[in-house]
């Protein structure tokens, strides 16, 4: 749970990052929270109970969060190991690359030195990683009135690895200035979009190749289009490191397949994985031309019988909004579809049925008749 900060009456001098206990208006204890003097979201609820040993409830709340993840992450060693408010760990982000591990902070409250020590010497404690780095985002430190701080590593010295997810490889590399990582969100999706693998397929927004490398390894010769050449270059290496040849193509994807379209190029499958086009509630309508123009191209460029996945990481643009969009793409281009998969975030990345906020990833497969 969040209060605003335009929502409280009153905070008795409460200092950045502090743990504070809430009432409603009547003064009735509320819970126990995570205090920001500096975002718009000035309390995060971290208990419905006091908190007498903040340490001992955030080595809980990671020995649960890992246990969540033992208990459903498959075929795979690397997947979230702590999503923020999902896990009721707010303001932390941690990752896990086979033995490397990258967190990140987003509030005060996390930041604090004698918390962070608590986590990191728990994730250490619970997951032996040979490593551990940070991964810092500058604009959100300075949102948050956050000091300065470096990506890179925090414990150990090993910088690199390399992880699988479904059977497929790829590289890690934390001084490389990936700031991303991996989209680990994608990886369950990534292996329902092989299971149809036929033909030749596009993965348009490709990045390193999440949905590429998958939809090769399933036996589709596979053409990979991103704007940026660093994200193509691990691409590149992350294929060679699995055996395979893909063709990378730089660009901006609606140029590329618009001349791709005039060209009458025909592919038996087609992913579309853009960037978050909508990131306020103003944006959506902007952001569902931006879909429907995309899904457009796409379906013009699709054998009949072909499949069609299409995702969308805006929390503000909702599956119902994503499916009219696409079935007007659908009307316009004279496509016939079927929905063969609605489908979200994999498993590590909870979505948590009070908090609507945890679930922003749609991922939906259509069979695209004639
Ligand atoms: N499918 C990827 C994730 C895509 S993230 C995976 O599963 O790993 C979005 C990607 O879109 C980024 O790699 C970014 O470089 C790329 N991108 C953003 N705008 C673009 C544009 N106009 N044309 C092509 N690529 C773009």
């Amino acid at each position: 749970m969040w209060v605003y900060r335009s929502d409280i009456s009153q905070a008795n001098d409460v200092l950045p990052g502090s743990v504070v206990e809430v009432s409603d208006e009547h003064g009735k204890f509320v819970g126990t929270a995570f205090y920001s003097t500096a975002s718009q979201i000035a309390v995060r609820l971290i208990s419905r109970e006091k908190v007498g040993d903040l340490n001992a409830l955030l080595r809980e709340r990671i020995r649960a969060a890992v246990g969540y993840r033992e208990r459903f992450v498959r075929n795979s060693d690397a997947y979230r190991v702590i999503f923020s408010e999902a896990d009721f760990l707010p303001g932390l982000i941690v990752d896990r690359y086979n033995d490397l591990l990258s967190f990140q902070v987003l509030t005060q409250a996390m930041d604090a030195e004698a918390v962070r020590e608590t986590i990191l010497s728990e994730l250490t404690e619970q997951l032996h990683p040979a490593a551990i780095a940070e991964r810092v985002d500058a604009k959100i430190r300075e949102l948050e009135q956050l000091p300065e701080r470096q990506s890179g590593l925090v414990r150990g010295n090993q910088a690199s690895t390399v992880f699988a997810m479904n059977g497929v490889k790829f590289h890690y590399d934390v001084s490389e200035g990936q700031k991303t990582g991996a989209f680990l969100d994608q990886r369950e999706n990534y292996a329902a979009a092989a299971s149809y693998a036929r033909g030749q397929a596009l993965d348009v927004f490709c990045y390193h190749g999440g949905f590429a490398l998958h939809l090769a390894k399933a036996g589709c010769k596979v053409t990979g289009i991103d704007s940026s050449r660093p994200a193509l270059e691990i691409a590149d290496r992350n294929a060679t490191l699995n055996g395979q040849g893909i063709e990378w193509i730089e660009g901006n994807a609606f140029d590329v397949l618009r001349d791709y379209a005039r060209d009458s190029a025909k592919y038996d499958l087609i992913v579309l994985d853009p960037p978050a086009f909508a990131k306020s509630k103003r944006d959506v309508e902007t952001a569902l031309r931006g879909y429907k123009e995309l899904n457009l191209r796409a379906l013009k460029m699709l054998k009949p019988e072909g499949i069609l996945v299409t995702c969308s990481c805006s929390y503000h643009v909702s599956a119902a909004d994503l499916l009219a969009t696409v079935a007007e793409a659908s009307r316009d281009a004279h496509r016939e579809l079927r929905l063969l998969e609605n489908r979200a975030q994999s498993k590590d990345h909870p979505i948590l049925t009070g908090v609507p906020e945890t679930g922003y990833l749609k991922s939906m497969i259509f069979y695209v008749s004639r």
